[in-house]
């Protein structure tokens, strides 16, 4: 396999100090936030790009780039696959039939107080609107926030739907990323998750592991190991090139906690369409100890659409993944098509 760590890129930030002349807790996830890139112009500065105009203006979802995971794109090449992820295109401005604002159908199976309801036996709570790294294909890019607030009331109304419903036995914490809310709002909530008899399970979706490593903190790996509801946490990532030691290390001490960690990737145009990169991806994934899960058929919101990779080229990815890896190691192909109850698998 490749190696796909890049330490190299470290020195070009020049804010970088390394770990081992910090004090614990001084280059905190908190300061990682504080100091992601912001704009186009800081991107491509930092990668080492000529700087030029943005080509369109960043509108609601602006530029956010956490400096650890900007560390692992390769200097001065505008088409690394990392790059691709964050750096606005022009074509975000393009209108493209298919393409809109709701692609899953959240919007119909939300029943307020920012709970998604859609799946049997589990929910989905939106606890942030916050990410640590803003990813130009999302389809929660257009989402109304505003309009699914929920901690601002304690999550009261969220949590009052939760105990009225026994048939809810798994609560996915979303957003947004969950682990942008610090350990004492987590540790608060989710002790009141833990307060409902019927629920049996909590699940992060977190792309912070990979974002910004050092968020896995030892105060929320006791707070989770000391819950009475088994957690599972569900990464993101979409290449090898992600992960880095200090990746892997959070991730180790997730694992090394007893909790499960799967991980989903969305299929991308120029990012991970390759045969090579997904077969090292699920790989690397399985050596470090994280299961894949899921390969997404990419949701069509407005703006994304030249990140689209046609389902046919999807199936044929997965036949070829197939021959290759463990059984264990090959994640399930599938796109979210409204109304659905589950994921439909692709092939
Ligand atoms: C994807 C999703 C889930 C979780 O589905 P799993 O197949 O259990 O991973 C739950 N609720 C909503 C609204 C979802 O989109
Ligand atoms: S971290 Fe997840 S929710 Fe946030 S922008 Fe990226 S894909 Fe979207």
């Amino acid at each position: 396999m490749r190696n796909y760590f890049r330490g190299e890129s470290v020195t070009s930030d020049p804010d970088f100090v390394p770990t081992s002349q910090l004090g614990i807790g001084d280059r905190s996830w908190r300061t990682e936030v504080r100091q992601a890139l912001r704009t186009t112009a800081a991107v491509r500065q930092f990668v080492g790009l000529e700087n030029e105009a943005p080509a369109t203006p960043e509108r609601a979802f602006a530029t956010f780039v956490p400096r650890p995971w900007a560390r692992r794109i390769r200097r001065g090449d505008p088409d690394d696959p990392l790059l691709r992820q964050v750096l606005v295109d022009a074509r975000e401005g393009d209108s493209v039939d298919g393409f809109v604002t709701d692609p899953v159908g959240d919007e119909c199976s939300s029943v307020g107080g920012g709970l998604l309801h859609k799946y049997t036996g589990r929910a989905l709570l939106i606890t942030t609107a916050a990410c640590g790294i803003h990813c130009r294909y999302c389809f929660r890019r257009e989402f109304p926030y505003s309009q699914h607030a929920s901690r601002g009331s304690g999550y009261r109304s969220a949590l009052a739907q939760i105990r009225r419903d026994d048939s809810i036995r798994e609560i996915l914490l979303s957003g947004g990323d969950p682990l942008m809310l610090d350990d004492n709002s987590l540790g608060q909530l989710t002790d009141q998750l833990a307060g409902i008899d019927h629920l049996r399970r909590i699940r992060y979706h977190t792309r912070m592991p990979v974002a910004i490593p050092s968020r896995i903190t030892d105060a929320w790996i006791k707070m989770v190991t000391a819950s009475r509801l088994r957690h599972w946490v569900v990464i993101h990532a979409n290449h090898p090139a992600e992960f880095d030691a200090e990746v892997c290390a959070a991730l180790g001490r997730i694992i090394d906690a007893g909790i499960p960690v799967l991980n989903q990737a969305v299929l991308l145009a120029g990012v991970n369409d390759r045969f090579d990169v997904l077969r090292d991806l699920c790989e690397l994934l399985i050596d470090v100890g994280v299961q894949p899960y899921y390969l997404h058929q990419l949701d069509r919101a407005t703006g994304t659409a030249h990140f689209e990779v046609s389902v046919e080229t999807g199936k044929h990815l997965m036949s070829q993944l197939r021959e290759v890896l463990p059984g264990y190691a090959v994640p399930q192909y599938v796109a979210e098509i409204p109304a659905q109850k589950h994921k439909t698998p692709l092939g």
